[in-house]
Formats: structure tokens, C-alpha cells, sequence
């Protein structure tokens, strides 16, 4: 059976969300960008509404919903403040390992600080030398007795700099390659860590991008997570449902990027008429819908997968580069509509241009998402 409809409590949540990130997250965007300044406020006002940490369990402090619920919330968020987004988002990409692969216990002792009293957290995969391929990772955790001791550098970690939680990826046996690695759960303030502030973005300046330094870092060993040689596996379907919530971001900035459009080229007027008027303009503008509708489509489906508990890794990587690539190309074609004032920050379009790029870029680049798709169309039968 195949329906489009939103349940009553589904539009509920999409009219909260909207409502916050319309009156609350829009008028604080500018400034943000500006600055740089995270939000903490405007983050704890989310966490108060229920807008964190959405398909995290309920009894440990999430919203306990689906991915369908938490594309909806993630659309109405990035279309006011892709960088609030990606500090919201933030967190539920560190806690879904733990949801995916903590016992009872480990949950109550790490997700509920977090998702019940509006912490932060930090998933953290990404070193210097290991990007896109993340097995080459040398951070290493090595068991003395009844700890791990960690020792390794991660980069661009989001929230790295104000988490209270780590959810950490390291190397446990070199000679096993991906089945090597496995994942902890790290307490931001033990001894040993060092966080640094990474310098400054081209977008999503509201978020937070550190480096963090392990050296000597002794952790608890039940901080692991699931068994040795998990960590690889968990990072995997962590990103192949955290991936629909980029996919839904590009939505709600290409969304966001129309609507300023339209207005502009209603308004605009060249040759005694609205620019609007002009069958170029109107061809762009319904390219722009185009896209933004079969995005959205394609976000729904993947979380709807998941949802229903069916394979989802080939939708989620097809909604993540469809849904980044969608916002990259509208925001680029406002801009463009706006023409010389699209160019100038006090016209909103140029900072949807520089927020759409970082999702063409993180939780795995476009590429990697066309080698996901390209291998499953290979994949013998
Ligand atoms: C603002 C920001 C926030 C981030 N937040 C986090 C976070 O919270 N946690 C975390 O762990 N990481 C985070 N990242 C890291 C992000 O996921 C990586 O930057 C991304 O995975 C790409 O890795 P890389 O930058 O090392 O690029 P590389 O892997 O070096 O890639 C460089 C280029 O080569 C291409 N390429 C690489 N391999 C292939 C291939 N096999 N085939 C075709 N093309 C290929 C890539 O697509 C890309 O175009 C963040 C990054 C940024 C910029």
C-alpha cells in the first residue's frame, strides 16, 4: 500500500517545528552566520519542544519516533538555519551507535544525561588521514587490564568542542582491518583530551567543528560498545539512516531557496515587468520545484524504509546525494534569479549557496554515496 498522507500527530510535529524555526531560529540566522556563535538557547528551547534526539528511545530521553517524523523536523529546522541543524542533528548522529548497539544498561549511563537533561554529543570517525576511507583511521584503543587506553587525533568533529559525550571509533586490531575497529563511549572530560575550535567555514557557522586530541585517555572497558570489531558495522548503518537527515536538510534549504525566489521575482522589475513574467525565470523557478518535490520524495521513501524495517542503505544514499545535490543546484539558481543582490549577504540566498555545499561533503561525500548506489546495481543477483 503506498500512501502520501502525514498522520495527524506527524503534521502536528511539522507545524511545531515550523513554527520554532520560522519565529525562533530565522530571525537569530544572520546574526549566527556572522558570528559564529553556537546556539546554545535556541538548542535548549529545541530540546524543551521535543525537536532533539527524535528516533532516540523515549525511555531514555528521545523523542522515540521514526525517521519519517525526524526528515520532517529536519526540514523545517534547516529551512530557517542550516547551521543550527547541523548542531541539532549533531547529537542524534552520536547517539544512534549507542541506540544501535549499547546494552540497557550503557543507555541509561549515556544516552539519558544527554537526551533527557539536553546535553551534547559528538560522533567522531573522521582523522587527518581518514576521511572518505575510514578504516585507514589510526586513533587506537589498546585493553590494559579493565581499560582501553586512547590515543589518536579526530578532525571536523561537529560539537566536538561543547559535547559532554564522545561516541568514539578506533582502531582495537590493526591486522583485522574494518572488522578491527571498534566503538566507546567517552565522557568528554576525562584526563587526556584536548579539544581545539577548527578555524573558520565557508557555512553552517552556527555548528561547531573541533579537532579533538586523545592521548593516553584511559576508558572504562564496559564504555565499549556491543563487542570488539563492531565499530565498523555501527558507523555504517549509524550514516545509512543519519543520511536522510542531510537529504532532508537539502530539502528545506532548496525549499527555503524557492520561496526567497519567488518573492524576489514577483517583486523585481526589468523591462516594465516583473522578472517573473519572463518564461527564463518561470522555467528556472519550475526546475527548482521540480527538484525540491522528487527530493523530498526520495527523503520520505528512505526514512519510510527504515521505518518499516526493510533494507534501506541503497534509498538512504540515494536520498542523501539527491537531496544535497537538489540544494546545491536550486541555491545556486536563486542566486542566480536575485542576480547582483543575490551575490550580497544582506539577501538571504547567498548563505543557502554556502550551507547546501557542506552537504554535498559530510557523513560520506557524494561520491562515496554513488559508489553505495553503484554497488548494489552491480552487486551480482
Ligand atoms: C563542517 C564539517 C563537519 C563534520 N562533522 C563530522 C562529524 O561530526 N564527525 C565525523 O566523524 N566527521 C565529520 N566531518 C567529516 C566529513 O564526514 C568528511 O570531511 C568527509 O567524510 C570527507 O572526508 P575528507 O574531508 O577527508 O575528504 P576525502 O575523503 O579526502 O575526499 C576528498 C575528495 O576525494 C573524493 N573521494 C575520496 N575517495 C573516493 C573514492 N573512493 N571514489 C571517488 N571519490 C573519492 C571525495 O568524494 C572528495 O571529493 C565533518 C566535516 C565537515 C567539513
Amino acid at each position: 500500500m503506498i500512501g502520501f498522507s502525514l498522520t495527524d500527530e506527524q503534521r502536528a510535529l511539522q507545524e511545531l517545528a515550523r513554527d520554532f524555526a520560522q519565529n525562533e531560529i530565522a530571525p537569530m540566522a544572520p546574526e549566527l552566520d556572522r558570528t559564529g556563535q553556537y546556539p546554545y538557547a535556541l538548542l535548549k528551547q529545541a530540546h524543551s519542544l521535543g525537536l532533539l534526539n527524535v528516533t532516540i528511545e523515549e525511555e531514555y530521553g528521545g523523542g522515540g519516533l521514526g525517521w519519517i517524523e525526524s526528515s520532517l523536523v529536519g526540514e523545517e529546522l534547516a529551512a530557517a538555519c542550516a547551521g543550527v541543524t547541523t548542531a541539532a542533528n549533531a547529537n542524534e548522529l552520536a547517539l544512534t551507535p549507542l541506540h544501535l548497539a549499547a546494552s540497557e544498561e550503557q543507555k541509561r549511563k549515556f544516552i539519558s544525561p544527554i537526551a533527557k537533561e539536553g546535553g551534547f554529543a559528538a560522533f567522531c570517525v573522521t582523522e587527518p588521514g581518514a576521511g572518505s576511507d575510514v578504516v585507514s583511521m589510526r586513533t587506537r584503543a589498546t585493553k590494559k587490564g579493565s581499560e582501553y587506553i586512547l590515543n589518536g587525533t579526530k578532525h571536523f568533529i561537529t560539537n566536538g568542542d561543547v559535547a559532554h559525550l564522545l561516541t568514539v571509533f578506533a582502531v582495537t586490531d590493526p591486522e583485522k582491518k574494518h572488522r578491527g575497529l571498534s566503538l566507546f563511549a567517552v565522557p568528554a572530560d576525562l584526563p587526556g583530551i584536548t579539544r581545539h575550535h577548527m578555524g573558520e567555514k565557508m557555512g553552517h557557522r552556527a555548528s561547531d567543528t573541533a579537532e579533538i586530541v586523545f592521548e593516553d585517555v584511559h576508558v572504562p572497558a564496559e564504555n565499549l560498545l556491543g563487542q570488539e570489531g563492531d565499530g565498523f558495522r555501527v558507523a555504517m548503518e549509524t550514516f545509512d539512516r543519519t543520511r536522510i537527515g542531510i537529504g532532508a536538510a537539502g530539502v528545506g534549504i532548496a525549499r527555503a531557496a524557492l520561496e526567497a525566489s519567488i518573492k524576489f521575482a514577483k517583486e523585481r522589475q526589468q523591462f516594465g515587468q516583473p522578472i517573473a513574467s519572463f518564461e527564463g525565470v518561470q522555467f528556472m523557478l519550475a526546475d527548482m520545484a521540480v527538484k525540491i518535490d522528487t527530493a523530498r520524495l526520495a527523503v520520505w521513501f528512505a526514512a519510510w524504509q527504515v521505518d518499516e524495517k526493510l533494507p534501506y542503505a541503497y534509498a538512504s544514499a540515494i536520498a542523501k546525494a539527491y537531496g544535497s545535490d537538489v540544494a546545491m543546484q536550486v541555491a545556486t539558481d536563486a542566486v542566480q534569479i536575485h542576480g547582483g543582490y543575490g551575490y550580497m549577504a544582506d539577501y538571504k540566498v547567498e548563505k543557502y549557496m554556502r550551507d547546501a555545499k557542506l552537504l554535498q561533503i559530510y557523513e560520506g561525500t557524494n561520491q562515496i554515496q554513488r559508489l553505495i548506489v553503484a554497488k548494489a546495481l552491480l552487486k551480482e543477483k
